[in-house]
This record gives C-alpha cells, sequence and structure tokens, in this order.
C-alpha cells in the first residue's frame, strides 16, 4: 500500500493525463479545421502518448494493490485562432503538467516512498522532453510559420511523426 496522499495525486494525475489527451486531440481536430493535416497528426499521436501516461499510472496504482478512481474529464476550455496559439497553449499545459509530477514527487519525498520516487523519475525526465518539444514547435512556428511555403514543409514534418510506445515498462 501507498501513502493516502501519494495515492490520491497519482489517482488525480491519471485524470490530468487523460484530460492532456482530450486537449491534444482537440488541438488535432482544430488543426484538421485549418488543412494542417501533418500538425493534426503530430497532435493525434501527442495524445496517444498522453493515454499511455494515464494507463502507467493506473498500472503502478495496480501494482501496489491501490483502487484506480475515476473523475469526469474536463471540457477544454482554451479558445484556439490562427496556428499559432495551440502550440503555446501546449507549452504552457507540458509546463502545468510538469509542476503537477513534481508536486507528487515533493510529496513522495516527503514520506520518504523511494519506490514512487523511483517510478516518478521516467515522469520527471519525460517532462523535460514534452517542454523542449513544444518550446520547439512555438519557435519553428513563429520563424517560418507566416510564409505558406515554409508551413508547407513544417507540416510535411509534423506528418511524418510516428507513434512508438512508452520506453517505461511496470
Ligand atoms: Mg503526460
Amino acid at each position: 500500500m501507498l501513502n493516502e496522499k501519494v495515492t490520491k495525486l497519482l489517482n488525480n494525475q491519471v485524470n490530468k493525463e487523460f484530460y492532456s489527451a482530450y486537449l491534444y486531440l482537440y488541438f488535432s481536430n482544430y488543426y484538421v479545421e485549418q488543412g494542417l493535416n501533418g500538425f493534426a497528426n503530430w497532435y493525434q499521436i501527442q495524445a496517444q502518448e498522453e493515454r499511455d501516461h494515464a494507463m502507467l499510472m493506473m498500472q503502478y496504482l495496480q501494482n501496489n494493490d491501490e483502487t484506480v478512481t475515476f473523475e469526469a474529464i474536463d471540457k477544454p476550455s482554451v479558445e484556439l485562432t490562427g496556428n499559432l496559439s495551440p502550440l503555446k497553449e501546449g507549452l504552457k499545459h507540458e509546463q502545468y503538467v510538469t509542476s503537477l509530477i513534481h508536486t507528487i514527487y515533493a510529496q513522495a519525498y516527503e514520506v520518504k516512498d523511494f519506490r514512487t520516487m523511483q517510478f516518478l523519475d521516467w515522469f520527471v525526465k519525460e517532462q523535460g522532453e514534452e517542454e523542449t518539444n513544444a518550446s520547439d514547435l512555438v519557435k519553428k512556428m513563429e520563424l517560418f510559420g507566416s510564409d505558406p511555403k515554409s508551413l508547407y514543409m513544417l507540416d510535411q514534418e509534423m506528418g511524418a511523426r510516428v507513434y512508438s510506445a512508452p520506453s517505461l515498462t511496470l
């Protein structure tokens, strides 16, 4: 059994990861409407990754004989305009998720839950990568997004992303 507060935070994080998947599918749908199918593909794969994160958290709770509790998933409330705003919202969201992971880590640290700290190490690293990716996308769009030819090429690049399963196994 895990510490009660740690368990509650991990359960909450399951919901947040599913929300992330929902948010990124919302971005994907938005880009479909913009005619940018490459960007839509990139966010669809991102959504798959977020679902994987939720699944890993659920598995971790279950491996420790804890109950997985589901809450309603919020409706994405961000307003999207133009081609840049989803990327900026994506970066903001990843920074927020990093803060959530750090809060769980801090709680695990406080109660000397070394197992959960080790489990979360992967997520701490993953969040670093997510923030870098999101920030790179914002920079690329700011640099090249206003030129139609460059935007086309950027969309091709985003369309080339393929899904790969998470490197963490439990
Ligand atoms: Mg995630």
